[in-house]
């Protein structure tokens, strides 16, 4: 049966979709067919997405009964999965344009003869042929497309015996449709150039690390195994170093080509290209799953997901078409009717509106320039999930930053550790490094990092995995050796009321800097010790805010659960001047609110924890440093691949330029047809402008949109 059969979602490759019409026809087709559910048509890349219940087969083959050859698409993950357009014949328009020069030439010297006319004549039948068949099968498959429009107009044309101009329509159609594919072809390639970076085959041990060498293709390696990468080999899969030390290239992740140095224990990504020494490494996870996988597959979703000026347009010319045809038969009719002159005039005008009535330039305006600047952000290593976040991003008011991971590195270090009265320092490590052995808060890491460095035992923690429990935004807690020890900032032992006893702070806590982070450690009975904390700030972060403030993005915020004099000191370390302090996640998910509520477009940047909800809220959400974490790129609006933070005002400089250019686009696309509506009606505008005039605004509406490929220049 057929409702039994399981919805599968196929991509499939139409090379000869190139334009609206086309779109029409495939959705008839396919719309007929039982057991297609739904039907998503991406134009610029040529692609239809089916979610169909009936065999892909049936598919293809209503494909092929409307004339139309498709290719079913796989995880293309591999350039040469890419497919190629067809090439447009360019000989109709050779043989066309000749015997039009052939005709023209005649006449120049003979005038009264027959013969030019004649040759005319050839060219049209020559070049026409193509288009009446294509119009045939569009009329046939009940959609008025170009070819159909365009074999009316020619044929109209020719029937009034305007055979010249016909000669000359039919051969600039011919060259419009080979240099619209073509262009369309290189902005695509262009924006598929992103594949190629996929890794094809690693070198592993077969056996482990003293085993026989032997290459595999890339997609065989499973987690686990060693591989051998040398210098200028790309990392196949995502890895951790085994053994040696060497600096990678990264740039296929970031968009930095500065080296990145890696020695034993450090991540290795799929993609990147091994630099001066051989590296063995531990295979982390399958290519599938691998970060570069995972980028490419974001890249591809967010290339399909339709900006709402695309949505828009195709509205509009939706509309467009039938309006514009419903103009030329009013035209061809009524004013004759009416006495207002030769039948003649006004059905070569109706047929210019014929011409007129493509709305390919109109429908291209925007996808154009949504997956060129989407490309254009990956290659930056600014992974967006769809056009309106880019969109957005150009139109932000207001940034708010997060502080720990997020302006700071995130790598806090111990730089002291104070006990209270009738404790011991390593006893207050002792008790910390347990209890954080569950966290995973850059704060823990700091811990753990100093309890190792003492060479403090590990206490046991049988109960762990049990009694852990976050107090977001203030620490956490677990039982320690039969008592719950809490680990966290003051703000949490104000909550279970407990503090230092009746001495107070420790005489040796005085002096402590304010840019340092107090973690205390105790149970409900009373604080045992705190361990002061360190945190870098990172050191672009001062150039991020200056530059955002430069575009005009005057209200930044610090939001952290930190302490406020060491939110104060970072603030300053950077030039943010509102420090919002001791905030909890839900606070910092407020206070986004009240941002969006009196600056509209607000963008929060983060690190994902104990941020997440504030990150969801905003109208973008930016995640640091997302190479390292698949959640992050799989969430976030927009994820930074680099951890470097100057990409968030390079960012905003990309969505204010897509917006532009789109807007000049859909500007000077409706601008040029509705000129030549009114001209065409008023009888200054000829069939061969028309053609010309249309072909150039297609032409350029892809030439505009692919200036946005060019490198974003970093905002000062
Ligand atoms: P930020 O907003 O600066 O990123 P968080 O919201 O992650 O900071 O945490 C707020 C505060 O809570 C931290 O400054 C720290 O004092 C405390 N805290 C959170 N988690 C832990 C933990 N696992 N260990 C110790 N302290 C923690
Ligand atoms: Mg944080």
């Amino acid at each position: 049966m057929d409702s039994d059969r399981q919805i599968t979602v196929s991509r499939i490759f139409v090379p000869a979709m190139d334009c609206p019409d086309e779109e029409k026809e495939i959705r008839t087709a396919l719309a007929r067919l039982k057991g297609v559910e739904e039907i998503v048509v991406h134009l610029f890349s040529r692609q239809v997405e089916v979610r169909h219940r009936c065999a892909l087969e049936e598919i293809l083959t209503a494909l092929r009964a409307i004339g139309m050859e498709g290719r079913p698409l796989g995880g293309a993950l591999r350039h040469a999965d890419i497919p190629e357009a067809v090439k447009a014949p360019l000989l109709a328009f050779w043989v066309s344009a000749a015997l039009l020069c052939a005709g023209a030439l005649l006449f120049l010297s003979s005038p009264s003869s027959p013969w030019p006319g004649w040759l005319f004549l050839a060219a049209i039948l020559a070049g026409g042929g193509r288009i009446a068949a294509q119009g045939a099968r569009e009329i046939r498959n009940r959609s008025l497309g170009m070819n159909a429009l365009m074999t009316i107009s020619i044929g109209g044309a020719t029937l009034m015996g305007e055979w010249a101009e016909a000669g000359v329509v039919v051969s600039l159609y011919a060259l419009a449709n080979v240099l619209e594919a073509r262009s369309l072809d290189r902005a695509r390639k262009a924006t598929a150039d992103l594949f190629t970076f996929a890794p094809e085959s690693a070198v592993v041990r077969v056996g482990g690390v003293g085993g026989r060498e032997k290459a595999v293709p890339a997609e065989e390696v499973r987690e686990g195994d060693i591989l051998v990468i040398r210098p200028g080999q790309r990392v196949p899969v995502d890895a951790t170093v085994y053994k040696g030390v060497s600096d990678l290239n990264e740039s296929v992740l970031t968009g930095e080509s500065a080296p990145v140095e890696k020695g034993e224990g450090d991540p290795l990504y799929a993609g990147t290209v091994n630099g001066r020494s051989l590296l063995l490494a531990e295979a982390l996870r399958p290519l599938s799953e691998s970060t570069i996988a995972l980028i490419l597959r974001r890249v591809e979703e967010a290339q399909a997901r339709k900006a709402p000026i695309q949505t828009f347009m195709e509205t509009f010319a939706a509309a467009y078409t039938p309006a514009v045809l419903a103009a030329a038969l009013l035209v061809g009719i009524v004013p004759p009717a009416l006495g207002l002159g030769a039948l003649g005039v006004w059905a070569y005008r109706a047929l210019v509106l014929l011409v007129i009535a493509c709305p390919c330039a109109i429908v291209l305006a925007a996808p154009v320039v949504t997956v060129t600047a989407l490309t254009r952000a990956t290659r930056d290593g600014i992974l967006v999930k769809g056009a309106s976040h880019l969109e957005a991003l150009g139109k932000v008011h207001s940034v708010a930053f997060d502080k720990t991971g997020t302006l700071t590195r995130g790598k806090l270090r111990v730089t002291r550790v104070v006990a209270a009265d009738g404790f011991d320092e390593a006893e207050v490590v002792r008790m910390a490094g347990a209890v954080e052995a569950g966290s995973a808060h850059p704060a823990a890491e700091a811990v753990r990092h100093e309890a190792r460095r003492r060479g403090i035992a590990q206490a046991a923690r049988g109960t762990l995995a049990r009694t852990f429990t976050v107090l977001e935004g203030r620490g956490v807690s677990a039982e320690v050796e039969g008592r719950r020890v809490y680990v966290g900032n003051s703000r949490l032992f104000e909550e279970i009321g407990s503090s230092f006893g009746a001495t107070g702070l420790p005489q040796s806590a005085g002096g402590e800097e304010a840019s340092r982070t107090i973690t205390l450690v105790g149970t409900e009975q009373g604080i045992a010790g705190f361990l002061e904390m360190e945190d870098e700030v990172r050191p672009e972060a001062g150039e991020a805010v200056r530059s955002l403030a430069s575009l005009g993005v005057r209200h930044v915020v610090m939001l952290t659960g930190d302490r406020d004099d060491v939110a104060r000191a970072a603030g300053e370390a950077v030039g943010i001047e509102e420090v919002l302090s001791g905030l909890l996640p839900d606070d910092k998910l407020r206070k986004v609110e009240a941002l969006v509520a009196s600056y509209g477009t607000v963008a929060m940047v983060g690190d994902g924890v104990n941020d997440a909800p504030a990150l969801a809220l905003a109208s973008v959400g930016i995640a640091m440093g997302a190479a390292g974490s698949p959640a992050a790129i799989e969430t976030a609006d927009v994820a930074l691949m680099a951890e470097d933070l100057r990409k968030v005002p390079e960012a905003v400089v990309l969505g204010r330029r897509m917006v532009s250019v789109i807007r000049q686009n859909v500007v000077a696309s409706l601008a040029i047809k509705a000129g030549f509506l009114v001209a065409a009606v008023s009888g200054y505008a000829t069939l061969w402008m028309a053609v010309a005039a249309d072909m150039g605004t297609t032409l350029l509406v892809i030439g505009n949109g692919m200036r946005l490929l060019k490198k974003t220049e970093r905002p000062v």
